[in-house]
């Protein structure tokens, strides 16, 4: 049997997650109203609530009750959530009870308000009032030793590529396919040769778009990318070239090119150097957007103080990467 691999530890990532807002975000909370409950009459308490109060919208994540075991008389304690305290007052409430002749203590409380997106936050979280959470192995990337070597390795032969050409920027870009760990395209920044928007992201996409081109007639590629080159808009252009592709880029990406691999489906990316105008971290985080159909992984300062770094040091931080 070969070893168990083992994953490394967030603190020795030779890089850091750009998480999103949701992701970082601190513990807030709703007010909503509670009440102790027998053990014996929890049933009857649940179907008066759903039957009667209004429904705990937005707060599917919180269980409905909460068990304590006493320290002191090691006795189960049941609390229940009745209702949010800004959809019932308190007088109607008790009064609707009082009504189905069900017996409340009602207590004002406040409830974690969103769902925990990660492990940190539901740790933290979960103490207040329990809430439901499911590891997704997605969100919460794992890394081996040899992962981290190979990323590594692709940041750094970027680093060392340069530089080329004394008007450019020296921001170099590389698309990988992760599963043959295969270099499908490799560009430099080439605005100062004429053509604002041919910063080093769109060259690779640009590369990987002709290669597609070429392939077409002559192999059978994938008929979800096909159908996109088949488009003759720009914008769609780029759909799906890069599905399941990690890219890698010496800066951090701008907003039009990181909105370039959101339409190519890239699954993603790690940069160096974070820029004044990047939208990966700095100023936004297109990559976790809400209203994009479209998310991928985002990982900054890869090497960031390597040694191999050195010669960028001396660079200017592109303004626009
Ligand atoms: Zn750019």
């Amino acid at each position: 049997m070969p070893p168990k691999e083992s994953f490394l530890p967030r603190s020795q990532w030779p890089f850091e997650e750009v998480l999103s807002d949701e992701h970082t975000r601190i513990l807030e909370l709703t007010q909503v109203y509670v009440t102790r409950v027998e053990p014996k009459y929890t049933s009857q308490l649940l179907k008066f609530t759903q039957k009667h109060l209004p429904p705990l919208e937005h707060l599917e994540h919180c269980k409905r009750i909460k068990r304590v075991t006493s320290s002191e008389t090691n006795e189960l304690v049941l609390t229940a959530i009745l209702c949010l305290c800004n959809h019932l007052d308190l007088t109607d409430l008790k009064q609707l009870a009082q009504q189905y002749d069900i017996t409340i203590e009602p207590q004002q409380i406040g409830v974690p308000r969103y769902a925990p997106k990660n492990k940190r936050q539901f740790e933290e979280w979960n103490p207040v009032w329990p809430v439901t959470y499911r590891e997704d192995p997605r969100q919460d990337p794992k890394w081996t030793k040899d992962d981290l070597d190979t990323v590594e390795d692709h940041m750094r032969q970027l680093m060392t590529t340069g530089p080329t050409d004394d008007d450019g920027l020296n921001v170099y870009a590389r698309i990988v396919d992760p599963k043959t760990n295969t270099v499908l395209a490799q560009a430099s920044d080439t605005r100062h040769k004429g053509h604002p928007l041919h910063h080093a992201v769109m060259n690779c996409i640009d590369t990987i778009a002709n290669k597609e081109r070429q392939n077409k007639q002559t192999t059978n590629i994938d008929e979800s990318k096909r159908k996109h080159l088949d488009d003759d808009d720009d914008d769609t252009q780029a759909a799906y070239l890069c599905s399941g592709y990690d890219a890698y880029v010496t800066h951090e990406p701008c907003a039009m090119c990181a909105m370039a691999l959101v339409h190519s489906r890239i699954a993603r990316v790690f940069y160096s150097v974070p820029t004044e105008t990047g939208c990966l971290g700095t100023l936004y985080k297109i990559h976790s957007h809400a209203s994009l159909n479209h998310h991928y992984k985002a990982f900054k300062n890869l090497l960031l103080d390597d040694p191999a770094r050195t010669p960028f040091l001396h660079f200017p931080n592109p303004l626009d990467a």
